[in-house]
């Protein structure tokens, strides 16, 4: 791969930095790492480079994509008003896995918030983000770097795997740290709601702004984990082995998980383990890289033993969840969020 570049991740290249910054105030697509997954980057102010995100993709239009800012000066402009507890929170959880949403400024294109009237943004700390950010010195428009629908990018491979040559250059920082998306908090709703559980827990959110709510998409699916039967839920995040949750008290999901062991081998299928083992952080951060592994194994069945609703095992059994949902919902319609 020609457009794959290596990256230092603590201390990323001037050279390097500069040669992505090019390719996208030329209004070309960088992939990037942030400390969520990797990004697939373009100016998010130049509406044909938008155009070729959604092109890469293979994204709905519907579906927005989050707006990556190097500091609250880059900010400030694109944001309406300031909202309640925007500062407070910024201060706090920024530059980090936290996205909010505002509502958003005249300036921004329609295509970039699915001509919603906000705007979801973010301020990655991965350094080559941060590096990137300020040598385009503009706001970067940037989802998850993979085909919509698939396991979000934790690796360049995993990038390379979705999008190859439907881009222009790809940083290859090694695996990302948290694993999975950031936290979409809408600040335009009072109490503040959780529309996406992400990198940063609802507690830690809770313990500096009060209360805090899920979306009922969020609540219902986390209630019924274990409960949903096929096509229940979207399917999302998904590896082609279908996923199959065991969620509860923990010595009855011993007990399935060896009698679906059993049935599995007696059916002649393979399978792939999926559990925390106690670390919900560790768990987060392999969760998509496994379900590709999965895949690259050619497992029929990913048995996925559901962490707890608490930290980061929210976000975890929310991508569990989404990569259940029935086959059925795959080539119909998808939900990315
Ligand atoms: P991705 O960048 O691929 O992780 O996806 C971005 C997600 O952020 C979308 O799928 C939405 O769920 C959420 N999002 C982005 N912009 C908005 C917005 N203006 N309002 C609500 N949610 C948003
Ligand atoms: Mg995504």
């Amino acid at each position: 791969m020609n457009n794959l570049v290596k990256i230092n991740p603590q201390a990323p290249e001037a050279e390097v930095i500069e040669q992505a910054a090019t390719i996208l105030r030329g209004g070309g697509l960088v992939a990037f790492p942030t400390e969520t997954v990797y990004g697939l980057g373009a100016l998010a102010l130049n509406l044909k480079a938008i155009h070729r995100i959604f092109l890469a993709k293979e994204r709905p239009d519907w579906d927005p994509l989050i707006v990556h800012v190097r500091d609250m000066v880059m900010a400030r402009p694109l944001m309406k008003r300031l909202p309640p507890d925007f500062e407070l929170l910024a201060s706090r959880f920024w530059p980090g896995p936290l996205t909010l949403v505002v509502e958003k400024d005249d300036q921004i294109p329609g295509e970039v918030t699915a001509h919603r009237p906000t705007v979801a943004l973010r301020m990655p700390w991965h350094p080559v983000a941060a590096a990137l950010l300020a040598a385009t010195g503009a706001p970067i428009a940037a989802p998850s770097a993979n085909r919509f629908g698939r396991p979000s990018p934790t690796r360049a491979e995993h990038v390379v795997e979705d999008l190859a040559n439907r881009v222009d250059l790809i940083l290859d920082a090694g695996p990302t740290p948290v694993g999975v998306e950031s936290t979409v908090l809408d600040l335009t709703q009072s109490p503040p709601v959780i529309l996406r559980p992400g990198g940063v827990p609802r507690e830690e959110l809770e313990k500096v702004i009060g209360e805090v709510r899920l979306a009922s998409a969020v609540e219902d699916e986390t209630a019924r984990a274990g409960l949903a039967g096929p096509g229940m839920s979207l399917k999302h995040y998904a590896p082609r082995a279908r996923v199959e949750l065991l969620d509860g008290e923990i010595n009855e999901t011993v007990i399935t998980l060896k009698r679906r062991v059993e049935e599995l081998k007696r059916e002649g299928k393979t399978f792939y383990l999926l559990a925390n083992y106690g670390d919900d952080r560790l768990y987060a951060q392999t969760l998509f890289d496994q379900m590709r592994d999965a895949d690259s194994q050619h497992a029929d069945v990913i048995l996925a033993i559901m962490p707890p609703a608490r930290g980061l095992g929210l976000a975890v059994r929310d991508r569990l969840l989404r990569a259940s949902g029935s086959p059925a919902a795959s080539d119909g319609e998808k939900d990315e969020s």
